[in-house]
């Protein structure tokens, strides 16, 4: 087979492209500079008030599946600052201020308590009891495995808060793990993110 003569310097181009690429790395991911990857957030479990260390291990790992970098920090007890008295429990909202204060460059704190936990909620008188809370997008995220039922459950509250973190909002897929409790306890209904919320995570460097 031969090729005319006007047609070898484009294939001479093209040799050296390709050329170029084989020698860049095997797959088309290493093509891109390592900088341009999302890197996920190093997660920082920090226990809260009551928070046995086996619910910080099996939190831990759990999220090991989904974050390179989880660390258990030394327990804590709640900050006086968040404790609100007529209801006699602990608010959310300031807890989350108060660690995302704390988080460095590239951290998530993720404040795990079994003490129960509370958040200012529009048209409720004083506050509203809650399973966890999160800023979004933010630093830090609480959860608390006080109003969960059904405890082995309580992992999706852990993502759902963390799913915060990255930005999500909630989400009316009946399944979806960003789906809004509003008073009630679905974790049993809801199972996984649904594509759309899936791919926001996927590009912030979630392993999901
Ligand atoms: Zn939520
Ligand atoms: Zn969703």
């Amino acid at each position: 087979m031969s090729f005319p003569r006007k047609q070898l310097p484009r294939l001479a181009i093209l040799s050296i492209i390709l050329l170029m690429q084989a020698c860049d790395g095997p797959n088309a991911g290493d093509l891109l500079p390592r900088t341009a990857r999302p890197l996920p957030p190093a997660i920082r479990i920090l226990p809260l008030g009551h928070a046995p260390k086996a619910l910080m291990e099996r939190t831990a790992e759990d999220l090991r599946k989904v974050f390179p970098d989880v660390r258990i920090l030394p327990t804590e007890p709640m900050p006086a600052i968040a404790w609100y008295k007529p209801n006699r429990r602990w608010r959310a909202d300031t807890l989350i201020h108060w660690m995302g204060k704390r988080a460095a460059a590239g951290e998530v704190f993720l404040g795990i308590t079994t003490d129960d936990i509370s958040a200012a909620k529009e048209g409720v008188a004083q506050d509203f009891g809650i399973m966890g809370l999160g800023q979004k997008p933010g630093l830090a995220c609480v959860a608390s495995n006080r109003r969960v039922h059904d405890k082995s459950q309580f992992p999706k509250i852990v993502i759902h808060e963390l799913g915060h973190t990255a930005g999500l909002p909630h989400c009316s897929a009946p399944r979806c793990l960003m789906r809004a409790a509003n008073g009630k306890d679905h974790t049993r209904q809801i199972d996984a993110f649904c594509e759309s919320c899936r791919s926001v995570l996927l590009r912030k460097g979630w392993r999901i």
